[in-house]
Order: C-alpha cells, then sequence, then structure tokens
C-alpha cells in the first residue's frame, strides 16, 4: 500500500505546515464539538503520516471522497499496520464487538446519541483503535431493531413455555403532559425463579378511560400472543383501570396500592 504523496494530496485541506515546514498540525473541526484537533506531526515531505492520522482519527467523519487516496505499492510493515485502519462492519471481529456494544447501550439506557461523544469515541480508540463505531442512524434503523427481534423472539418463546401468566399496568401522564400506558408480565421459570419482563411501554395520547386502557392492554398482549394466558391483573385502584381490568376485562383483579 502506498499513499499518494503528490502536493496536491487532499491531506492539505486539513493540515497546515509551520514556518519551517518541519511541522504540519491537523486543523481538522468537529462539526458536532465544533472543536479543532490541532494535533501536530512531523513533516518530511511525505503525507502518509498525515493520512495515517486521517484514516485513524476523523476518518468516520469525512467523506471517503475527500479523504487522501491510497493505491497498491510498497510500505515498510510499520506503515502497512498503521494503514490497517479499520475492521470491515462486514466482519466477524466488527460483529462480535458491535453486539456486546449494542447490548452496553441497550442494558444501560443509554441515549443513541452516545455514539457521537467524542469521550467515548476516544475511549473505544484505545481499547481498539481498528473498531469504528457504527453511526447513530445505523444503530437506530437496523442494529437496534434488529436486537428487538431476537430479543422478542427469546421472549415469547419464555412467555410460551410457562403456564401461568400476571400482568401488572398502570397508565399515567408525564410531567411532559404525554401519555403512556405500561404493561409487565410475572411468571415463575421452569427452575422456580420469578421472572419479570416489561413487555411495553408506549405512549397512548387519547383519554384514558377504561375502554380506551382496554384496547391499548389488548392490543399490547396479542402482540405478544398471551392475551388469553394472562391468570391475574395486578393494578392500582384508580377507577379506570379498576373498571377496565375487573368488568371490562373480566379477568381475576388484585389492587395492590
Ligand atoms: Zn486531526
Amino acid at each position: 500500500m502506498l499513499i499518494n504523496n503528490f502536493p496536491e494530496s487532499k491531506v492539505w485541506n486539513y493540515f497546515v505546515k509551520n514556518n519551517d515546514s518541519t511541522i504540519t498540525t491537523c486543523k481538522y473541526k468537529d462539526a458536532l464539538t465544533n472543536e479543532t484537533c490541532n494535533n501536530d506531526l512531523k513533516y518530511n515531505k511525505n503525507t502518509s503520516l498525515m493520512a495515517n492520522h486521517l484514516y485513524s482519527n476523523h476518518r468516520s467523519n469525512i467523506k471517503e471522497s475527500k479523504l487522501p487516496s491510497i493505491t497498491t505499492g510498497h510500505l515498510s510493515i510499520k506503515a502497512a499496520f498503521a494503514n490497517s485502519y479499520s475492521y470491515c462492519p462486514s466482519s466477524q471481529k466488527y460483529r462480535d464487538l458491535e453486539d456486546p456494544m449494542c447490548n452496553f447501550i441497550l442494558q444501560t439506557g443509554q441515549l443513541l446519541s452516545i455514539v457521537d461523544n467524542k469521550h467515548f469515541f476516544k475511549m473505544l480508540g484505545l481499547f481498539d483503535s481498528k473498531y469504528k463505531l457504527s453511526t447513530r442512524q445505523r444503530f437506530s434503523c437496523e442494529i437496534v431493531p434488529l436486537k428487538f427481534e431476537s430479543f422478542k423472539i427469546k421472549v415469547m418463546h419464555l412467555l410460551n413455555e410457562t403456564e401461568f401468566r400476571h400482568l401488572t399496568t398502570d397508565g399515567w401522564t408525564s410531567q411532559a403532559s404525554l401519555s403512556y400506558i405500561g404493561a409487565t408480565i410475572h411468571f415463575v421459570d421452569q427452575n422456580f425463579c420469578l421472572k419479570s419482563i416489561r413487555i411495553s411501554l408506549k405512549q397512548s395520547p387519547n383519554a384514558h378511560t377504561s375502554l380506551y386502557l382496554k384496547e391499548q392492554i389488548e392490543l399490547i398482549l396479542n402482540k405478544w400472543k398471551i392475551n388469553d394466558k394472562i391468570l391475574s391483573k395486578f393494578s392500582d385502584t384508580a377507577a379506570n383501570i379498576k373498571h377496565c381490568l375487573e368488568d371490562l376485562m373480566n379477568k381475576l383483579y388484585i389492587p395492590c396500592f
């Protein structure tokens, strides 16, 4: 591999030389943080170091067409390793890293914007500089939905292999005046361990009448194919949810507080 060393190299879109042309400084500006890199590199009439720097530190934020070109040729082993810049997203190694990353984001309730956080990005680079995080859009449109589908299959399997299921549910309004309905299923698994799985937390904009709550709860239970498999339902004693569970849904209703 050989880095293009012609004077018109695209590295000069990002680097400036000092007065005696011995040092170049990276002037790449992060669009999110508005911070300039300002990393100094020795300059010896060769743009390889600068190109390596761009690929290693800013590649995910620079369009491929604006990066310096790389052509085949001879490089030292050190330079060749320096230029093997990242794992291919379709590789097994990349997937092995991306899956726990997705689990971390979901299991710890992180905002997806964490993938744009420069400190987080830098930290991952220190752990493994060849792993470049997927974009926020890819996480939200592809990775998380896929993870949800695989999790849903596991949960449905769990719910279907148990005989007695119990539902806790409630509707409420947030401080931002948005209304929600939550539903959690409780059951004892085959190892006699009590399990609780939140199967829904959804916005429900209409007035929380008993009839509306019934429709919403049935939609949730039907989605998980367990509408006819609930032994008892728990909720607080607000009149709307009590009437919904006890009278309209005709199931064992247990007030919890
Ligand atoms: Zn830089």
